[in-house]
């Protein structure tokens, strides 16, 4: 069975009638648009209006956007199908997934809040077919929300005015509502509220960026406020910030596998039909070196966002997990995805650059998503913080299954406090690393008892605790351990044949003797660490006759697999 997405393929299981109809339409939507007139607009950064049209006539962000209760009865939050969702829109485009994806996020202050009369209006726009923003970040802040300069001040009993300025807000331009978080005056508290671009005193300054997405600078000034206005105020108008982001970024990784997917399509078309020397191209070994890596690791990235899908849906005050695999998802994912858009890049070289081609818009807009909503610095700082619960405190929680059941992911609309990371407990990762009787997954394994050992007989010291370069390179080395972790659950789960797993392992013992390289290179490392990391630098066992398996049954059988009608 073929685990990439093929739009000429949609056979994912769903409960019901409705999201298979969702994925189909908005395949069809795609097809017959077509990749000429998908281009043009690109190039000429032309608004998606088309794509907005199609999705308020067949209420496809009603249905996928609303929380089970606030609107249709096929609506509902669910992360199984959104997972498919997000990976059809990178699929085609960047642009069409971030419209959607800046109205998620918009949405998370507003569905996590306990103003019930705007849910209901929010409830409407979305069958209306509204789009949503999300008004975090400011041009002088980046990562650093807490010095917000959007200042609400009261007036009096229930009335206030907002002033400040934000930057990089995504539908900043067309919105029914911007989620915009700020200051009170003052106090200092913080306070989430929804503004209207059509208000007289919401400026939408100018599009930052030069693309088809419309990404505002908007400034407010003495916009009027009451209390209806307001999302949250305090302690939880932070928490719905942070609680919002967890959901949203999730869906990140789900744009990279669906890039990743289109790109793959194109390329191994283009290289295995072209002839140099009287050869096809995918006759040269290290071509078939790109390919198959790069299959393997999408492969990877796939079932990982998979896997993470169903600790999120799990997710309960009692089993926090998905805080962090779904950061993951966001850095380790992404950052996988440009590594195979690297690879296919190298082989299909100056067709890449081509301008009808899927790949050219793929190439550049897949740099942008490791760097948005958090870069891979600030959530690998987030995810050091479950290190020690991880290795030394696991627990037996209760076995996570798939999770493609119609349920509305309602946890995710009340996840609490944001705080107690470093309380949060894991079942044991050594379980899933010695499911697969592989060559390479034992290897791995082997490497990661090493890491092990190194955390707990010559732990970082205080120094280099307070060290963020020493810190991101223990951390990619901690995330390679869960992403190795939930890739081999999950291809149990899917039933993943043992060759491509060796092959995928095969990856992840060079990626783990790479950043081991990496700590071991680092100026403050003790000779003691130093031993260790070139204990955990091995060499990946090389079987032919799995790789050309995995050459020919899974990589060529892609040739001609799909290609997008002109
Ligand atoms: C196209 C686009 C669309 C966007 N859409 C939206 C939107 O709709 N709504 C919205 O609110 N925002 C949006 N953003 C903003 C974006 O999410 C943030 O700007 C981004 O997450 C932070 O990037 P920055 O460049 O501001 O980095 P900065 O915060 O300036 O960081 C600078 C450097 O410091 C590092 N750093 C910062 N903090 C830490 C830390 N705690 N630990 C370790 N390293 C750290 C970073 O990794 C980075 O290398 C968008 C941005 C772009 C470009």
């Amino acid at each position: 069975m073929e685990i990439l997405l093929n739009p000429g393929r949609l056979d994912r299981p769903y409960p019901d009638q409705r999201s298979r109809e969702v994925m189909r339409k908005t395949v069809e939507f795609f097809e017959r648009k077509g990749k000429r007139r998908l281009k043009e607009d690109y190039h000429a950064r032309v608004w998606y209006a088309d794509f907005l049209e199609f999705v308020k006539r067949e209420r496809i962000f009603a249905t996928m956007c609303t929380p089970a209760g606030y609107g249709a009865p096929d609506a509902r939050w669910d992360t199984w199908r959104i997972c498919e969702f997000a990976e059809i829109l990178g699929f085609y485009g960047l642009q069409y997934w971030y419209t959607w994806q800046v109205s998620v996020l918009g949405l998370g202050p507003i569905w996590m809040s306990r103003n019930e009369d705007v849910k209901a209006r929010t409830a409407r726009l979305l069958e209306e077919g509204a789009i949503f923003a999300f008004g975090l970040s400011e041009k002088t802040h980046g990562a650093d929300i807490y010095s917000t300069d959007m200042v609400v001040t009261p007036i009096d009993e229930g009335r206030y005015t907002a002033s400040g300025r934000k930057y990089y807000i995504g539908n900043g331009n067309e919105a029914a509502i911007v989620s915009t978080f700020g200051k009170f005056a003052g106090a200092g508290d913080y306070v989430f509220f929804a503004a209207d671009p059509k208000h007289e005193r919401y400026e939408c300054v100018q599009n930052v960026c030069a693309s088809q997405n419309y990404v505002s600078e908007f400034a407010l000034s003495d916009y009027p406020l009451t209390e209806a206005d307001l999302l949250h105020k305090g302690r939880e108008a932070w928490d719905a910030a942070l609680n919002t982001v967890n959901i949203g970024k999730y869906n990140l990784g789900w744009a990279s596998i669906g890039m990743c997917t289109h790109a793959l399509y194109e390329a191994i078309a283009h290289a295995h039909n072209r002839r140099l020397y009287k050869m096809r191209v995918t006759d040269f070994p290290h071509v078939k070196r790109m390919f198959v890596d790069a299959y393997a690791r999408l492969v990877a990235m796939k079932l990982f966002a998979l896997r993470a899908c169903d600790y999120m849906r799990a997710a309960s005050p009692e089993d926090r997990r998905y805080l962090l695999y779904n950061p993951m998802v966001k850095m380790k994912v992404t950052t996988e995805g440009e590594r195979v858009m690297n690879l296919l890049w190298d082989v299909i070289a100056a067709k890449g650059f081509e301008k009808d081609m899927y790949f050219e818009q793929a190439a550049i807009d897949i740099r942008a998503l490791p760097k948005l909503e958090g870069t891979v610095h600030v959530n690998i700082a987030l995810i050091v913080k479950f290190m020690p619960n991880f290795f030394f405190a696991p627990v037996e929680l209760p076995e996570v299954p798939r999770r493609d059941d119609a349920a509305n992911d309602d946890f995710l609309f009340r996840q609490g406090p944001a705080r107690g990371l470093g309380a949060i407990r894991f079942h044991d990762y050594r379980r899933a690393l010695a499911t697969y009787d592989v060559p390479n997954v034992k290897l791995f394994a082997e490497q990661v008892a090493v890491f092990a050992e190194l955390l707990a007989t010559a732990p970082p010291n205080e120094a280099q605790m307070q060290d963020t370069d020493f810190l991101m390179a223990g951390g990619e080395l901690f995330a390679l351990v869960v992403y190795a972790q939930l890739i081999l659950e999950n291809a149990r789960i899917y039933g993943i044949d043992g060759d491509l797993v060796d092959q995928i392992a095969d990856a992840l013992v060079r990626d783990f003797s790479e950043f081991a390289l990496q700590l071991h290179g680092k100026p403050s490392t003790t000779p003691e660490q130093m031993r260790l990391c070139q204990r955990m630098i091995r060499k990946p066992v090389h079987d032919a006759r799995r790789y050309d398996a995995v050459w020919a049954e899974r990589v060529l059988a892609l040739d001609g697999a799909y290609a997008m009608p002109t």
